[in-house]
């Protein structure tokens, strides 16, 4: 079968090849690929900035945002043939720490977890993939395509958990959400935000197109510029660009009781900015900044009924674009109007 494969660590060694079919002790489940989301981390794996082959292999299969039909439940009572599925991506690790024990595995404290796509784990980017049963979710069929956005749904389930988490350590009532950067994890931030009832803003470079559209179909209002120049302070910021400037501004612009939830993952910042002004500042507006990656069983389940509920006209223009596998170099570069980018692999 084909799949598109990457050696971690050395850039321009991704391509699309034949690899033997998936091994049974991979999983129980045989599954036909539909269709693979594209995000920055394959796009770093791919620049061999990240990833790890499994363990006696050189090569691995990229992939994580996962959309297939099962072919063969195999043992498994709760699954048949047809049925539309998402693969978990993390697994926990073998030591366990205490979280992974409990199924946290979102929360492993000493790294050794294992990720399908990224981490010493064959991803999805491949005709046929197995899996275990306990790693499997059904997604709503009516979804179709749309499936392949349960996994960075699931990173906003987290986040937000987390945000309600913190907030509940004191008397909580937010009323406004900022989300920073409309990307996918942005708008399905402000997504899973308006699905509270609260009053959810998102701010983002581009002053036209599509990100403001999508963002003022949800009912929010959209924002350009300094998240400084808002005139308001926000009780929540879900922070998606992990641009240094725009975490010092909504550290500024938090307001008192207020919980910046971290997501974005980047590098560098603002230089010759005051630690112990932003530390007064949190101190005397009781503020928290969490970051939050990943997720475990519960928030794959929040998620999926969240997309199932989901408006999916609005949840279609989400995806920009479709190639197929043999584009997939086109499918990582990241076009200006891009929100998602998919691989699809066979049809609905
Ligand atoms: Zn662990």
């Amino acid at each position: 079968m084909k799949a598109i494969t990457v050696e971690p660590g050395k850039p321009g060694t991704a391509r699309l090849e034949d690899v033997p079919e998936p091994d049974s002790r991979e999983g129980s489940v045989l599954v036909e690929a539909i269709a693979v989301g594209v995000c920055g981390t394959d796009v770093e794996i791919v620049e061999g900035k990240y990833g790890w082959a499994p363990p006696g292999k050189t090569r691995l299969v990229l992939g994580h945002e996962s959309l297939g039909r099962v072919v063969d439940p195999g043992p498994s009572g709760g699954l048949k043939k047809g049925d539309f599925v998402v693969g978990i991506v993390r697994r926990p690790d073998p030591v366990p720490c205490p979280n992974c024990a409990v199924g946290e595995w979102d929360m492993c404290r000493n790294g050794q977890y294992t990720e399908r796509g990224i981490k010493e784990i064959h991803g999805f980017m491949s005709e046929r993939w197995r899996i275990e049963p306990e790693y499997v979710m059904k997604v709503d069929p009516s979804l179709g395509i749309l499936g392949v956005l349960l996994e960075p749904t699931t990173v906003i389930a987290k986040a937000l958990e987390q945000v309600v988490a913190v907030g509940q350590r004191a008397f909580w009532q937010p009323k406004t959400v900022l989300v920073t950067g409309a990307g996918p994890i942005g708008l399905l931030a402000a997504f899973g935000a308006s699905l509270s009832g609260t009053e959810v803003h998102v701010l983002d470079r581009v002053e036209a197109g599509l990100k403001p559209e999508l963002v003022r179909a949800l009912g929010a209002t959209y924002h350009s510029g300094s998240v400084l120049d808002l005139g308001f302070e926000p009780d929540v910021i879900v922070e998606c660009t992990g641009v240094g400037s725009v975490i010092a501004d909504s550290i500024q612009k938090i307001g008192a009781g207020g919980v910046v939830c971290l997501t974005g993952v980047g590098g560098g910042g603002v230089s010759g900015y005051a630690v112990a002004d932003v530390a007064a500042k949190a101190v005397l507006k009781n503020n928290v900044l969490v970051g939050s990656v990943n997720a475990n069983k519960r928030h794959w389940y929040k998620a999926s009924q969240a997309l199932a509920r989901a408006d999916r006209t609005w949840l279609g223009r989400l995806i920009t674009r479709r190639e197929k596998p043999e584009n997939f170099k086109q499918a990582l570069e990241r076009g200006a109007e891009d929100i998602k980018v998919v691989i699809q692999f066979a049809e609905v």
